[in-house]
């Protein structure tokens, strides 16, 4: 088994007033480092599907307002569809009670609920782990898919770099032809 993610996102103190929350979006891309905060899912491929979550739904809102960016998560939209409004506790300062509920993506404790297996394919850790991997369904297929396709881009980008210090210019043509096939591939990977 390997960890859920390698690094844990973290929201700036970002206090200025907006009109509307998704004037965030370019903040929020930047602190969760373009990944979704609930499946750790990279946008390179998909940045149309990626949106904005209320953490603390709307609907329980009392003293955080709509627009606050510490209430905000940048999230797939897999992830923010299947999270919609769920929020067991009704609360909205309490986030979660009896393994029912959220963490927030941005506390370290959310990356200790789950973990992956070598494939990449996301598993719980936890009972409240549990409760979210199935609300927010992360055993979908396409988590896995995505994780495999970004080892695959890090290793060619790792071949990339190799080829640079190849001296023979006929080795080192036919290696960048099979690099750009591999980015070819992955990308294609990334289209289905
Ligand atoms: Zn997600």
């Amino acid at each position: 088994m390997i960890p859920f993610r390698t690094e844990t996102p973290k929201r700036r103190d970002i206090k200025n007033v907006v009109k509307k929350y998704s004037d965030h979006r370019e903040d929020l891309k930047k602190d969760y480092k373009c990944r979704c905060g609930y499946c750790n899912d990279i946008d390179i491929w998909r940045t149309v599907w990626f949106e904005i979550d209320h953490f603390v739904p709307q609907r329980y809102l009392e003293t955080i307002k709509e627009t606050d960016y510490s209430n905000l998560v940048y999230a797939c939209r897999s992830c923010n569809n299947a999270k919609r409004a769920h929020w067991p506790t009704g609360e909205e300062l309490i986030h979660h009670k009896d393994d029912k509920g959220f963490i927030d993506p941005c506390d370290d404790e959310y990356g200790k609920q789950f973990a992956r297996y070598d494939n990449g394919r996301i598993i719980y850790q936890t009972p409240l782990g549990k409760w979210m991997y199935y609300k927010l369904k992360l055993h979908k297929p396409q988590h896995k898919i995505i994780w495999q396709i970004e080892e695959t881009y890090n290793l060619i980008n790792e071949c990339r770099k190799l080829l640079e210090v190849i001296d023979s210019p006929i080795i080192k043509d036919r290696l960048l032809g099979l690099y750009e096939r591999y980015v070819e591939y992955t990308l294609k990977l990334s289209k289905n």
